[in-house]
């Protein structure tokens, strides 16, 4: 396999990813739909591309990390779209966090074109995909696995082979389903315990000491009691991700009152102008109440 690797969407996300690849001696191109996110990593040795088409000509692995379905649909397979680009038999990967249809469906239409695909949606934010310690789900073809693990590699510090297509996406939408509840109803708590008059500091070590302080209600309540909402991860995808795993939910039966009430809380957030914070910034409205 040569050693070209092509980066779609260079977001909070996708663009540590690119850095890495980069750090690790990869030949990377990379392209995203606001050309300015790409200027650093053209600095740094990339090739900067005019299309998701031109990034993925002659790559012998292909990378998206986009907001959701249908931008996935758009980037593969759209005007310009990479798949119709890429060389038989190389390896197309999709680590946005997405639907398990979609994926099941890109997979397909991926072999159409004789390329191989792999799903690997990431645990681990902003700061995990800019210091290579993403945590990669993979869903797809074991052998696939393997001649890409090298860049797996590059931009992570674990990979964990979950099943075919479909599997990674399942857990992750499981993943990011508790997140999100955990998130919102934080929100609430905090919004209570201020309201109160009660010494925050005092009132969060609470939480965070006891019981209910997972790595999520520690990290994302410091950031809502500093209102630090330099993002992390954007409000409007952790709606995104409750809204899907609602749906995931409802195909086997499951009708979700914890996923709607949760993906409610940041659709409502995002209304309020919250949109392009972090999602600790989901307290800010009830604060105002
Ligand atoms: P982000 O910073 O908002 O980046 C989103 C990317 O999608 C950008 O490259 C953006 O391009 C592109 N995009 C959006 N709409 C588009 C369109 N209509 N056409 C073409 N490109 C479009 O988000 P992120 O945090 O990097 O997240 C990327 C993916 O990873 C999402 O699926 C998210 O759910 C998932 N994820 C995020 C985290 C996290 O903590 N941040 C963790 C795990 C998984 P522009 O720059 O032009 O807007």
């Amino acid at each position: 396999m040569n050693r070209k690797v092509a980066v779609l969407g260079l977001g909070l996300m996708g663009g540590g990813m690119a850095r890495q690849l980069l750090g690790a001696g990869f030949d990377v191109a990379v392209w995203n739909r606001s050309p300015d996110k790409a200027a650093a990593l053209g600095e740094a040795g990339a090739r900067i591309a005019t299309t998701p088409a031109d990034a993925a000509a002659g790559a012998a692995i292909v990378i998206a990390m986009l907001a959701d379905d249908s931008v996935s649909d758009t980037v593969w397979t759209g005007a310009h779209g990479a798949l119709a680009a890429m060389s038989p038999d190389s390896i197309a990967i999709d680590s946005s966090t997405l639907t398990d249809i979609w994926v099941t469906t890109l997979a397909d239409l991926a072999a159409k074109y004789g390329v191989r695909f792999l799903e690997a949606p990431v645990t681990g934010s902003r700061d995990q995909a800019a210091q290579g310690a993403l945590r990669f789900l993979v869903g797809g073809d074991p052998a696939t696995l393997a001649d890409a693990r090298p860049v797996f590699e590059a931009m992570g510090s674990a990979i964990v082979h979950l099943g075919p297509v479909g599997s990674a996406a399942t857990v992750k939408l499981a993943n990011n389903f508790l997140c999100g509840v955990q998130a919102a109803s934080l929100a609430e708590a905090i919004a209570l315990l201020e309201k109160r008059g009660l010494d925050i500091e005092q009132a969060m070590a609470i939480l965070t000491d006891g019981a209910p302080g997972s790595p999520m209600v520690k990290g994302v309540g410091r950031r809502m009691l500093d209102r630090d909402y330099a993002p992390h991860f954007l409000v409007p995808l952790m709606a995104k991700d409750l809204g899907y795993a609602a749906q995931a939910l409802a195909d086997v039966g499951i009708i979700s009152a914890m996923a709607q009430a949760a993906r409610q809380c940041f659709v409502e957030a995002a209304a309020a102008g919250e949109g392009h914070r972090d999602i600790a910034a989901i307290v800010e409205p009830l604060r105002k109440i």
